[in-house]
């Protein structure tokens, strides 16, 4: 069997393409190294508790009446999501007595920033005007078309900024640009790298398609998205590492660890490109890998998921997420992050808003520290579970101490994920997090417009290292996009 489109990986990148060839009937195989779909996206089981790893924020999904592009993208093929919409609910300190606590809508945030300091609200105002203006640029440029220039001129006027230069040539003051960014680590990049296209599309989501959760597990998410390509006539083999791709005579030959063979006319990697050169395809690409050994790699980390054997209201855990920062100024905090026990961390309460997030008077709490540069070079043979265990209990006690609480003695169940599990699990380069950085040149707004440049022959990408960058919708998107794309469509979705 000669199949049209041969998928590496059922990530929801992979999974999102494989939907859209089977729809327009192309001969389609998915092949998944682990036992389940999903990637970064799954759910597993210690004890009685199932823990997912990821969607704690879905973006850009918005509601019944004010559908998002994620949304609107599983429309296309009679899916959805069952969701509930969260207001922000945040409380975020920092080393220097620094705190606040997000709560409510936008509006409500951008006040309180107001009453932290005063004069903020214009350049907050205009801000979110320009978040619009932004999003709508994008959607012209994904459409392959150009948008017109006196109709956009702040898109034009930003399109090369960093955010923190942006924010500050609309006079926000400096303290209230760091609170309205309180969630830069969850983009994986400081301020002063990050390209303000990219953080004025993240806050438009944000803003006008509000921010969701699962009310389901999400291996139920990624499952359905499973029954419906095959229901269309797509294949899936799970357990099918790909460890080698040649090409020969304009067709792919693709050989699995079982030394399984497949053939394909063209090949979809939901994986790094610059995995899938430097390991799986044969050919040298000198060019390809210079472009890919130019970008820089996301920040890696170490996740720890711990089963709690009281209630969230017991254990005095309101907020849904809790931010801990060394600085709030990203530009500072992120030289500290490359220390092992660093004080900079994030932790997600899913029983705040998901009360099946658990069995009755359990809780779940996940803690998340990211690291930049090689700090996590130290996790080799000989220490790994000691150093991972020492840098869990360490985040633990932070946790305890910096929020004032008690969780410890309550632990049922602990799980460490570190950069080695998420590589070996997702196949993601250095374990990264979030993708390549969205910094300088390589922000989604240069991925955009370079994509036609960037093709080669037969082979495409997708996933959250591709087009769009890290996150579900933007995954998920990404599938779509270059799927359509290569139907010769031209553009996804135009809102
Ligand atoms: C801890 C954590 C929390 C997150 N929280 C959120 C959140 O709250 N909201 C949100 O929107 N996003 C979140 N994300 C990000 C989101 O989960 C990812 O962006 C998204 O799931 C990535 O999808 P992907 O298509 O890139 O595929 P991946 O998830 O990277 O999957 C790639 C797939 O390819 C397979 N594969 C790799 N190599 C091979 C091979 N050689 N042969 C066969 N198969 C292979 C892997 O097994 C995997 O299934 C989070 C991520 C993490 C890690």
């Amino acid at each position: 069997m000669i199949y049209d489109y041969l998928i590496i990986g059922a990530g929801l990148g992979g999974l999102s393409a494989g939907l859209n060839l089977v729809s327009k009937n192309k001969k389609t195989v998915i092949l998944e190294k682990n036992s389940l779909p999903g990637g970064m996206t799954t759910t597993f089981k210690r004890g009685r508790f199932e823990f997912d790893t990821s969607l704690y924020d879905i973006y850009d999904y918005g509601t019944k009446d004010n559908i998002g592009t994620f949304q609107k993208l599983l429309k296309r093929f009679d899916l959805n999501l069952d969701t509930t919409v969260i207001p922000f609910n945040a409380l975020v300190l920092d080393n220097e007595n620094f705190n606040f606590e997000v709560k409510g809508n936008f509006e409500d945030f951008i006040f309180n920033i107001e009453n932290v300091k005063k004069g903020s609200l214009p350049g907050l105002k205009e801000f979110i005007k320009i978040t619009k203006e932004v999003h709508e640029a994008l959607r012209i440029i994904e459409n392959n078309q150009e948008p017109n220039e006196e109709e956009y001129p702040n898109f034009y006027k930003y399109l090369d900024k960093t955010t923190l230069d942006t924010l500050k040539d609309l006079k926000i003051p400096l303290v209230s640009i760091y609170i309205l960014s309180y969630t830069w680590v969850d983009l994986g990049i400081n301020l002063s790298k990050l390209n303000f296209i990219d953080f004025a599309e993240y806050i438009y989501k944000l803003i006008f398609k509000k921010d969701v959760i699962l009310n389901t597990k999400s291996l139920s998410f990624t499952l359905k998205l499973v029954k419906k390509y095959q229901s269309g006539g797509g294949k899936i083999y799970y357990n099918s590492e790909v460890v080698n791709v040649t090409k020969k005579d304009n067709l792919f030959l693709v050989k699995t660890k079982d030394n399984l063979e497949y053939k394909a006319k063209n090949i979809i990697g939901d994986i790094f490109k610059r995995y899938f050169f430097k390991d799986l395809y044969t050919l040298e690409m000198k060019d390809v890998n210079k472009l890919e050994n130019a970008r820089s790699l996301s920040p890696n980390g170490i996740i720890v998921f711990l089963g709690l054997n009281k209630s969230c209201e017991e254990l005095g855990l309101k907020n849904y997420k809790y931010y801990h920062y060394n600085t709030l100024n990203s530009d500072a905090c992120i030289k500290t992050m490359n220390d092992l026990y660093h004080d900079t961390y994030e932790v997600v309460v899913p029983n705040v808003y998901n009360k099946e997030a658990s069995p009755k008077n359990t809780t779940i709490v996940i803690l998340k520290k990211t690291y930049y540069g090689d700090a996590l070079n130290a996790l080799d043979k000989t220490n790994y579970e000691t150093l991972k265990t020492d840098i869990a209990q360490d985040l633990i006690t932070k946790f305890e101490n910096h929020f004032n609480i008690d969780i410890e003695e309550y632990i049922e169940e602990i799980e460490i994920a570190t950069p080695l599990t998420i590589l070996k699990y997702s196949g993601s380069v250095n374990g990264s997090l979030y993708g390549y950085s969205k910094k300088g040149y390589d922000a989604s707004i240069h991925r955009l417009i370079s994509y036609e440049s960037e093709q080669i022959e037969g082979i495409s990408f997708v996933g959250s290292s591709s087009v769009f960058g890290s996150n579900a919708d933007n995954s998920f998107h990404s599938g779509i996009y270059v799927t359509d794309k290569l139907l010769n469509k031209g553009g996804s979705k135009n809102e």
